[in-house]
């Protein structure tokens, strides 16, 4: 049962309720949420539950319906997010964990390793113990594999997984491993889960080969009941009378259980196939599908491989996989887990991170609470990183400038309304400061009013000017006699709304702001053009550039530049880049402040993969009258 306590409950009654229920033999769990704390109470026994709603400090008692009851929605409406080391799964997140299916030695883990965290994976897989149907397949490294997994898990930074068989494995696995994983054969497999629920670590808890989605939540709710909170459902195909795929990939068991439960769900596209081609095609229909991530099997030479082989993906494909699931993510409103970008130097202990607390960073932002920008600070760092709100974009410069902030993201460019030439413009003027990364946001607009506010109330509309005119189909036709009318920007009109508690009045934003100001969303989705987004520049010093760098490979460079006022100049300067056979993805131009009719260019380009980037600038420069490299950064497009 749930038992929802009073807001204002103390703790010495807290503390009663929850002695009262423990000696009536339950399993106390406190879960607190954004607008409640709850108590969820599971067991053997059956009590009155008016014996519960009398005590002080609870105010009222809920039963859960569904059989499986620390695993239910009903009793935690917020989404677990599972923490593996630095790594989160849950949310909006979609995190890759890709690996070999086998560990079959040392260079081939190293090998496959480096390139999947090359390619974007967070996480590393690899069987130690391999529960296969045949005995006189191979059967794994056993220990050995497991050490060999976490030399290579430390040596490029990832947590890793593996799946652990038997309950006497169980303490040996957990000081070499980070996630236990309870394969499709095990699923029912009890002793083990309780085994492996005990020691309270991440679990990923595969699909059973035939096994409904109640029993896979059963199966959740006996690892959570021996004492784990930290579990990932995994949907890995089922047996069906499909024969032309290894299993049947139960897509639409992703939107079914993240109804009925807060636990994050991902999906194994390459069990659920078993064919190496349809592993690209049904990650991407996982993710469309709202997973919240996938985990692959990736080998270095598949036609040698000891198990799996015609299931896992090359490098080269998996890595083309990457970038088709980045490219993927914002269309479905979610982001590309990375490894946490911001690790400062004091909170490294002997090569392994803490789960890092970046609260005393700050990233500066132009908006208010709520806006897109602040949207993209989200997906780059860690949720926990602080934001400082700027009025002006001059303001979120200076901030970084002056080291108020330590990073700033500022919009570059939106696909409807092109260049922001603000940010542009700051960056000329600000040589002190270098682009260090990239973000991408799906601009969706919402009508935010009131929390009583109906459609057929509003009156008035208010949103930026971009806003206004990117939702104008819908105001013709849904608003066609509300006034529109300017506003500084989104997420400071749907402030300005609160303000009001007029119902009459509604804004257009995204919807983080109407979180952030307790407002409704009345419509959502509303923008005419759904490819509306915006792309963005983190910035920083030049002293915070590399710790920020350093967890992706840039592939991007952004440069500025002015020519000689004569004829060719610029063509002269662009050559440098067509001779080199390197790709130019922008090329803006902005007069020079102060000297009239003069002009500075912006360009991005794509870094040249054989290290010659210095080369190309010093060639660049002979024929520029000025040059700049803003920065070089890891792109997300
Ligand atoms: C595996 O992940 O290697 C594996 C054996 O998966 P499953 O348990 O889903 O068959
Ligand atoms: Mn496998």
């Amino acid at each position: 049962m749930i038992i929802i306590l009073r807001q204002g409950i103390t703790p010495s009654e807290k503390d009663k309720v929850r002695a009262f229920l423990t000696e009536k033999g339950f399993m106390v769990r406190e879960i607190v949420g954004e607008n409640d704390t709850v108590f969820g109470a599971v067991g053997t026994v059956h009590i009155d539950p008016r014996q519960v709603e009398l005590l002080p400090g609870v105010s009222s008692v809920v039963p859960i319906s569904k059989p499986y009851k620390l695993a239910s929605r009903e009793l935690k409406k917020e989404d677990t997010i599972v923490s593996v080391g630095k790594v989160r799964i849950g949310g909006n997140r979609v995190a890759v964990i890709a690996g070999p299916c086998a560990v079959e030695s040392y260079d081939q883990v190293m090998a496959i390793a480096e390139s999947v965290r090359e390619s974007g994976a967070v996480m590393l897989r690899g069987g130690a113990f391999k529960p296969r149907t045949s005995p006189y397949s191979f059967q794994g490294l056993g220990e050995e594999g497991l050490k060999i997994l976490r030399k290579a898990g430390d040596a490029f930074d990832m947590p890793v997984t593996t799946e652990v068989v038997s309950p006497t494995d169980v303490e040996m696995m957990a000081s070499y491993i980070d996630m236990f994983q309870i394969g499709a054969r095990n699923m029912q497999n009890f002793e083990l889960l309780k085994a492996v629920g005990r020691t309270g670590m991440p679990v990923l808890l595969k699909r059973g080969l035939s096994a409904t989605i109640e029993e896979w939540l059963m199966a959740a709710e006996y690892l959570m009941a021996s004492g784990t909170d930290q579990v990932v459902l995994c949907e890995r195909g089922i047996r069906t009378f499909e024969k032309a795929t290894r299993n049947t990939l139960d897509c639409s068991a992703i939107p079914v259980v993240q109804k009925l439960t807060h636990l994050p769900v991902i999906g194994d596209p390459s069990h659920a196939t078993g064919i190496r081609d349809m592993v690209a095609p049904m990650s991407l229909a996982l993710v469309a599908g709202g997973a919240s991530g996938i985990i692959v099997e990736v080998h270095n030479c598949p036609e040698k491989a000891l198990s799996d082989g015609p299931q896992s993906l090359y490098p080269s494909q998996f890595s083309k996989l990457m970038r088709d699931i980045q490219a993927l993510c914002p269309v479905v409103g979610k982001s590309l887990e990375r490894i946490p970008r911001i690790l400062p130097e004091s909170m490294k202990e002997k090569g392994k991170e803490k789960p890092v607390s970046t609260a005393s960073v700050k990233v500066a932002f132009q908006g208010e609470r709520g806006a897109f920008s602040e949207l993209a600070i989200r997906r780059t760092f860690d949720e926990s990183v602080g934001v400082l709100p700027c009025h002006l974009f001059s303001d979120a410069f200076d901030a970084v400038s002056e080291g108020r902030a330590k990073y700033g993201m500022l919009p570059v460019e939106n696909t409807l309304g092109g260049t922001i030439y603000d940010t542009l413009d700051l960056l000329a003027m600000h040589p002190e400061l270098t682009v260090v990364g990239e973000q991408q946001v799906r601009v969706i607009h919402n009508l935010i009013g009131m929390p009583d506010a109906e459609l057929g109330d509003i009156k008035k509309v208010y949103s930026h000017p971009q806003g206004l005119m990117q939702c104008t189909r819908f105001l013709s036709e849904e608003l066609p006699d509300a006034e529109r009318i300017p506003f500084f920007d989104t997420a400071g009109a749907v402030s300005f709304i609160a303000e009001k508690k007029d119902k009459s009045l509604a804004a257009i934003a995204g919807s983080p702001a109407a979180v952030y100001h307790g407002l409704k969303i009345i419509r959502q989705g509303i923008e005419t053009d759904a490819s509306n987004y915006t792309r963005f520049y983190v910035i920083a010093r030049e002293e915070n550039a590399d710790l920020f760098r350093s967890q992706a490979k840039p592939n991007k460079a952004s440069i500025s530049f002015s020519v000689s006022d004569e004829p060719g100049a610029l063509m002269k300067a662009l050559k440098v880049l067509a001779d080199r056979g390197i790709n130019m993805k922008k090329l803006e131009s902005r007069p020079i402040q102060g000297k009239p009719w003069e002009y500075l260019f912006f360009l991005e380009i794509q870094l040249p993969e054989d290290g010659s980037f210095n080369a190309l600038c010093s060639e660049m420069k002979e024929t520029c009258a000025t040059f700049r490299v803003l920065g070089t950064y890891a792109s997300v497009l």
